[in-house]
């Protein structure tokens, strides 16, 4: 699963659409500094101040430049110089067929990125934190599920196979993951239940929304089930898929919060949620 590949990818599109504004931004930074720009300057690199990661701004001049992850298209290039078009662009077209900037450079580097861990222990290694030791215990591993994923999603858009690795690797945004100052509940209303990724995997209302939204059954209500380690299957990683962006929409919407930072009632919830069926369906269809 080509993540890094994944995040140039849409660093690479995000950059190239706001470009004029981006090198804008830049000269103008470097006339307001004047005489007293840095040495570093000269080499028209942003100062960062003596932190370990370059600006924002130096990181989407670099995306722009090729630079960083993204001069790994230039051997991609070599092997295939129908990559090429990505070294005149937005001055030439995208290549015949393309669904867009973000896919077509994904299709560049990912060529270039292998995963050369133990990805079956590095996951259940995560999954054990994220669950608690216990949860983990019960989880029923499907003979072979990694390939028998990796093969699902080789049929799928990119966006389901992320949800499902956020999942599977703890990252859903929580408050209490996120050690936020405002530690929530569920957010769907379940009595006593707290904002974690492992109430959210038994949460009975974000499931049913979930289901109903889609129009599909679930056989099984098993953690390892949902998490598609215990049967590989197309529909529960959509419906994994909906419960992700489902979760992450609410939490992103301001309207969903009262002034204070907590969550507004459930039945306001559940009416919102409603009401995002048409923007997220699109997401998690092939
Ligand atoms: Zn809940």
């Amino acid at each position: 699963m080509p993540i890094l590949s994944y995040c140039s990818a849409i660093r690479y599109r995000f950059a190239a659409s706001e470009a004029p504004y981006l090198i804008q931004l830049r000269e103008d930074f470097f006339s307001f500094i004047g005489d007293n720009s840095p040495l570093v300057g000269t080499a028209n690199i942003i100062p960062h101040g003596g932190m370990l990661s370059p600006s924002i701004l130096q990181c989407l001049h670099d995306t722009l430049c090729l630079k960083g992850f993204m001069q790994n298209v230039h051997p991609q290039i070599r092997i295939n110089p129908a990559h090429s078009w990505i070294l005149s662009y937005p001055v030439s077209s995208l290549p015949v067929g393309s669904k867009g900037v973000q896919s077509s450079v994904l299709s560049i580097l990912s060529g270039c990125e292998k995963c050369d861990r133990d990805l079956v222990n590095a996951v259940k290694d995560k999954l054990k934190i994220s669950l608690g030791a216990d949860t983990f215990r019960g989880i029923r591993f499907q003979e072979d599920w990694l390939p028998k994923i990796l093969q699902t999603f080789s049929n799928t858009n990119s966006y389901l196979s992320m949800c499902w690795l956020k999942a599977v690797g703890g990252g859903w945004t929580t408050s209490i993951r996120m050690h936020e100052s405002v530690l929530l509940p569920c957010v769907f209303g379940c009595l006593d239940c707290r904002d974690e990724f492992r109430h959210y995997l038994v949460c009975p209302i974000l499931w049913q929304l979930a289901k109903e939204a889609l129009n599909l059954m679930e056989t099984s209500f098993e953690i390892g089930h949902r998490l598609c380690l215990s049967e590989v299957n197309i529909n529960r990683v959509r419906l994994l898929g909906y419960c992700h962006s489902l979760y992450h929409y609410i939490r992103r919407s301001p309207e969903c919060f009262e002034a204070n930072g907590n969550v507004r009632d459930s039945r306001f919830i559940q009416s919102f949620a409603a009401s995002l069926v048409r923007a997220i369906r699109p997401l998690i269809s092939d």
